[in-house]
């Protein structure tokens, strides 16, 4: 199981797109989450190709952890 980062609702990895350049393997939002992004497409197209992490990683306001590490 992995957290949304957007809905924050628990659901299995098959429910997130698979994104080799994430810590886990899979996008940190999940496909519904995305379908709601992206307005308009059909959910069960992936992310555009133009969708990738920031070079810098955000950091969380209180704890100053990177963003990646939060559902660990
Ligand atoms: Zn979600």
């Amino acid at each position: 199981m992995k957290r949304c980062r957007q809905c924050e609702q628990e659901k299995p990895v098959t429910e997130f797109y698979s994104h080799p350049w994430f810590r886990d393997g899979h996008d940190n939002r999940c496909i519904e989450c995305w379908g709601k992004t992206m307005r308009g497409r059909r959910t069960t197209e992936p992310p555009p190709a133009d969708h990738r992490p920031k070079v810098r990683e955000e950091t969380h306001p209180r704890t100053g952890m990177p963003e990646s590490l939060r559902y660990d």
